[in-house]
């Protein structure tokens, strides 16, 4: 079995140091091509899905596409925030057990998670198992393209793992919020403001009196919030201001509070606070909520006894971060995010991954994917204890084969 770790680290250090920025689609391909490289090799069968406006998609699986039972999804984005240059001038490298680079934790080492994970199953199930992948191409904006075939997928799932970076505690995720992301345009008039003040209509006081009211829907008990990160607007100084735009987003935990607050900002958006004035909305991307149902409860719990059986505890966070996560969520599937590496400082020069959790974490995937499947391996048996002693050997197996030593770490 060639998953010898030299094998992940440099799976890992090539696909970091190919930058894949969202809008790079060459970028963004290139990633695609070289895990479906690492996973041919692997014996697992892939193919592409070609995308006009984005990057390819991968589809990996372990069993046919129509098998008749609902698979394990395992989820995970190609694309980065960086811009094409930046692997260059800051390539991966290892330094005091952390790997760094551009998109290291966001998300290239849960990228390898799942090929690894894919490849070591394969080796010890080559009948198959109901295991399938995809790795997307645009969710740093929303995945705007990505989201139907996530969509697609996910309704087939039984569960779905998505390898977003662990939380820097060590910690999975378990619950998002969602988000929605707003461009505000506001016309008014233009009007010399000395000679002519009475004739303009400045677009630059609507915009902040609907600021100022919509930044008064923050509730933070309820865990819904507004942001307005960017504003612009006017002409200059002495010009009263024929037009201003703002972007700014709604977050909230609860579904209800989505629709209720979207009524709000739409209101406020219609409201002519300056005769003469104009407002248009436009929602540019959104993020779903990832919901902790019962179901999801038991995935973690599967995940958590699977970590401790490794002898390992990574224990379970909220993030108000948004992620793919919430797409299966809103269909019911129970989805478990953050089974990445841990790391931290996403979307800065400082990203980085705890090297050793590469390996703790794919075990710990691997494991619970064979909780999960245990009825889909062999006949179903009433009668048969939960735990098959065939499965523990497998298990074993399994673990044997991604030792740490087998990495050389
Ligand atoms: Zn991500």
């Amino acid at each position: 079995l060639a998953l010898a770790v030299g094998a992940t680290i440099d799976l890992l250090r090539d696909i970091v140091n190919t930058d894949s920025n969202t809008r790079d689609k060459e970028g963004v391909n290139a990633v695609v091509s070289r895990i479906q490289e690492f996973l041919n090799t692997s014996q697992v069968a892939t193919h592409i899905a070609k995308n006009r406006q984005a990057g390819d998609h991968l589809h990996a699986g372990l069993c046919a596409e129509d098998v008749p039972i609902r698979p394990v999804l395992l989820l995970g984005h190609c694309d980065t925030v960086f811009p094409k240059g930046e692997a260059a001038m800051r390539p991966f490298r290892i330094e005091g057990g952390r790997a760094y680079g551009p998109g290291v934790a966001d998300m290239k080492g849960g990228l390898v998670i799942n090929a690894f994970v894919l490849a070591a199953l394969r080796a010890h199930f080559p009948s198959g198992l109901p295991v399938q992948a995809l790795f997307t191409s645009d969710e740093e904006i929303g995945s705007p393209v990505s989201a139907a075939a996530i969509e697609r997928a996910s309704r087939k799932a039984a569960v779905v793992f998505n390898a977003e970076p662990g939380r820097p505690s060590g910690a999975v995720t378990v619950a998002r919020k969602g988000g929605v992301f707003m461009h505000l345009d506001v016309k008014g008039r233009a009007a010399h403001s000395g000679s002519h003040f009475t004739e303009g209509i400045s677009a630059v006081r609507v915009l902040v009196i609907k600021i100022m009211e919509l930044c008064a829907l923050t509730d933070l008990d309820l865990g819904v919030t507004i942001n307005v990160g960017i504003i612009r607007g006017g002409l200059t100084l002495n010009t009263v201001a024929p037009s201003a735009v703002a972007e700014f987003e709604l977050r909230y935990v609860d579904r209800i509070h989505r629709d209720r607050s979207m009524r709000h900002i739409q209101e406020i958006v219609s409201k002519e606070h300056v005769a003469g004035s104009t407002a248009d909305l436009t929602i540019i991307g959104e993020f779903l909520p990832l919901i902790q149902t019962d179901m999801a409860k038991a995935v973690y719990a599967a995940y958590d006894s699977s970590a401790a059986a490794l002898g390992v505890h990574f224990g379970q966070e909220f993030s108000g971060g948004c992620s793919d996560a919430g797409i299966p969520s809103k269909f019911g599937v129970p989805t478990l995010c953050g089974v990445g590496p841990v790391g931290g400082g996403a979307h800065t020069t400082d990203e980085y991954i705890e090297l050793d959790t590469l390996i703790s974490r794919a075990q710990t995937l691997a494991v619970t994917i064979l909780r999960l499947t245990e009825g889909h391996q062999q006949p179903h048996d009433a009668r048969r204890t939960t735990r098959s002693p065939k499965l523990d050997v497998w298990s074993r197996r399994l673990v044997e084969r991604i030792e740490p030593e087998t990495f050389g770490l």
